[in-house]
C-alpha cells in the first residue's frame, strides 16, 4: 500500500537514502532539511525515477517550520502515514572543551526536533487512527564515552522520548506505532558536524574502516513501514558487524 511519508534530515546520508528506498517501493515523500538545494536534487532524483514528491526547506529547530512540513503534507497529499525524524548532528568533545554553543545545537536539533516532529505528526495520525512515528536515535543512545556526553545524552533522550509516546500510542484507538532506529557507524556527511579536527580525524579512520553505506539504514527503516499494521518493531540496533561498540 502507498503511504504518505514526512523524512526529515532528507537532503543526505540516512535522510536521502530513504527518500530514494521509499519512493521507488510506491510511496509519496514529503522532505525537509535546511540546504534548499540538496534537497531539490533528492525531490528530482525521486521524480525522475517516477516518484511523487514534495519538499520545504525545514529548520527543525524551529517548531513553526516542521508544523509548516506537516501542513504542506496534507496540503499536497491529505494525510500523514510515517512521519520519520531523522535530522541529526553529531558534535564531539569532552566537556572541558567548554563548546555551548554545539551543547545547544545538539540538543536543540536532536531532542527539540524530535518533539516538534511528534507534535507536528501525532494529532494527524490520531484523528485518521492509523500512522507511524519513527525516530532516529543511536548506538550511541545505549553507551556513552569521553568527548560523545552530549550526543549520547541526546540519543538517550531519543529513545526515553519514543518510550513514553509508544506507551501513548498503545493507550489509544487505531494503529499507532512508534520504532527506534539505533544505527551504528554508517556513512554519511554526518562527521562535519564534528568540530574538533582531532576527535574528527579518529572516526574518519574508524568509519573509513568499518562504516556501512546508508541504504542498510533506509532498507531496515522501509521493512518497519512494511510490517503488519498491527505490530511495531520498538527499536531496531544495527551495527557494522566489525563494531564493538
Ligand atoms: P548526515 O549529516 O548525512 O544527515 C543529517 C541530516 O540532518 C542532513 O540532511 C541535514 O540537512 C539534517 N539536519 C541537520 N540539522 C538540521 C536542522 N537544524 N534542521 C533540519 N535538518 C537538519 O548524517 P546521517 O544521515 O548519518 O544522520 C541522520 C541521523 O542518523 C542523525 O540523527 C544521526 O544522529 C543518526 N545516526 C547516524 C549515524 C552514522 O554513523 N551516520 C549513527 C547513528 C545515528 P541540512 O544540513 O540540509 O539541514
Amino acid at each position: 500500500m502507498s503511504k504518505v511519508i514526512v523524512i526529515t534530515g532528507a537532503s543526505s546520508g540516512i535522510g536521502e537514502a530513504s527518500a530514494a528506498l521509499l519512493a521507488a517501493d510506491g510511496h509519496k515523500l514529503v522532505l525537509g532539511a535546511r540546504r534548499q538545494d540538496k534537497l531539490q536534487a533528492v525531490a528530482a532524483r525521486v521524480e525522475e525515477a517516477g516518484g511523487q514528491v514534495a519538499y520545504a526547506v525545514t529548520d527543525v529547530r524551529q517548531n513553526a517550520e516542521v508544523a509548516a512540513l506537516a501542513q504542506l503534507t496534507l496540503d499536497r497529499f491529505g494525510r500523514i502515514d510515517v512521519w520519520i525524524n531523522n535530522a541529526g548532528i553529531m558534535p564531539q568533545a569532552p566537556f572541558m572543551a567548554g563548546t555551548v554553543d554545539e551543547w545547544d545545537s545538539a540538543i536543540d536539533i536532536n531532542i527539540k526536533g524530535v518533539i516538534y516532529g511528534i507534535n507536528a505528526a501525532l494529532p494527524q495520525m490520531v484523528a485518521q487512527k492509523s500512522g507511524q512515528i519513527i525516530n532516529v536515535a543511536s548506538v550511541e543512545g545505549h553507551h556513552s564515552h569521553v568527548g560523545g556526553g552530549v550526543y549520547s545524552g541526546t540519543k538517550y533522550a531519543v529513545r526515553a522520548i519514543s518510550d513514553s509516546l509508544r506507551e501513548e500510542m498503545a493507550q489509544l484507538e487505531g494503529h499507532l506505532r512508534c520504532t527506534v532506529i539505533s544505527p551504528g557507524a554508517v556513512t554519511t556527511e554526518l562527521l562535519e558536524s564534528v568540530a574538533d579536527d582531532g576527535i574528527k580525524e579518529r572516526y574518519e579512520d574508524f568509519y573509513a574502516t568499518h562504516g556501512i553505506p546508508a541504504d542498510r539504514v533506509a532498507t531496515t527503516i522501509k521493512q518497519a513501514i512494511d510490517l503488519p499494521e498491527d505490530t511495531a518493531w520498538n527499536e531496531v540496533v544495527m551495527r557494522p558487524i566489525k563494531q564493538v561498540l
